[in-house]
């Protein structure tokens, strides 16, 4: 089943404790699609300058990402430019160039407007919901969002929530939009604005996914080197709705399938970190995929007794 996503296609500048990248391939909807496309078709809708070069198409190209939705503008690409300390977890920006992303109005080609499966990455919520409206026949809408538009538009972003199925933040974006420190009486605010699942992103410790009933907690792999965790969150995303459309073709997210899917976005978000910009989805192949699928499931089994 197709899945859609509507993001950023970024020049990433990034320096971490083990070395630096210039302008290397970045971007929520890069990282989401290039993730989500070891599953599933992948649908990409973003916007580029002029200066995007014809390697980085060829590379979405080979991953079979459809391209008809990514528009190119007169102008530059969108850049980001940040750090990270040896706490891996969060990135400092140090430059955000918006350019052509500035004025990206999503406009779905009309072979986009029937696809079952959409995740909105973190862009204003006001273009989310916009996007949302056309695929009216969605059958599962996941998204993201950032401190930037709960700070900024939260009004705009609740309007978006109510209409979305699993949303996928950081610790400290729940905290920031619950208004809780507590992270089970954040998600259960969170939960009450619509989302029928909220998954929470916790680095390095893996993440927390909660549907009203059930918590589930999702390991991250213990990398002994993690070069550059941008994208991860992204990775996680794509690996999650990937499973999904491959798996869940009614768009019911049961709490097994959910499992399932929270651990094979784990698995895509270990891989991307494991290298600069998306170097490491280059090489990666089903087998590997299928290999730390399995090394999950032994990180954390353990006999039941009584
Ligand atoms: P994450 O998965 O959260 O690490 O996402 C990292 C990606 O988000 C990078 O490749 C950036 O290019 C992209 N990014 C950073 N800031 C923004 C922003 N304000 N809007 C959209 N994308 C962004």
């Amino acid at each position: 089943m197709s899945l859609l996503v509507v993001g950023s296609v970024a020049f990433d500048t990034v320096r971490t404790p083990f070395g630096e990248i210039t302008e290397g391939l970045g971007g929520s909807a890069t990282y989401f699609a290039t993730a989500a496309s070891f599953f599933t078709d992948v649908r990409l809708v973003a916007v580029v300058g002029e200066d995007f070069p014809k390697e980085h198409i060829a590379f979405l190209k080979q991953r079979r990402i459809d391209l008809a939705g990514l528009e190119h503008s007169m102008g530059k690409t969108f850049r980001w430019r940040g750090e990270y300390g040896y706490q891996l977890n969060e990135a400092k920006t140090l430059q955000t160039d918006l350019n052509v992303f500035q004025t990206f109005h999503p406009k779905l080609p009309f072979s986009y407007t029937n696809t079952p499966y959409v995740f909105l990455a973190n862009i204003d919520p006001v273009l989310q919901l916009d996007v949302m409206k056309q695929v009216s026949s969605a059958k599962l809408i996941a998204c993201d969002t950032m401190n930037f538009w709960i700070d900024g538009n939260k009004e705009g972003l609740v309007k978006t929530l109510a209409g979305v199925d699993i949303l996928i933040i950081n610790e400290g974006e729940t905290r920031a939009l619950s208004g809780e420190f507590n992270l089970v009486k954040a998600a259960n605010k969170i939960l009450s604005l619509g989302p029928k699942a909220l998954i929470v992103k916790r680095g390095e410790y893996g993440a927390l996914m909660f549907n009203g009933k059930k918590i589930f907690t999702v390991p991250a792999y213990p990398l002994e080197s993690v070069f550059d965790p941008t994208g991860a969150g992204d990775s996680f995303a794509g690996g999650l709705m990937g499973y999904l459309a491959q798996n869940a073709p009614d768009g019911r997210i049961g709490d097994k399938v959910l499992r399932q899917a929270a651990i094979y976005g784990s698995v895509m978000a270990s891989f991307c970190v494991e290298a600069f910009s998306l170097d490491r989805m280059r090489s990666l192949t089903q087998d590997d995929i299928r290999r730390r699928y399995a090394e999950f499931v032994d990180l954390s089994s353990y006999e039941y007794q009584t």
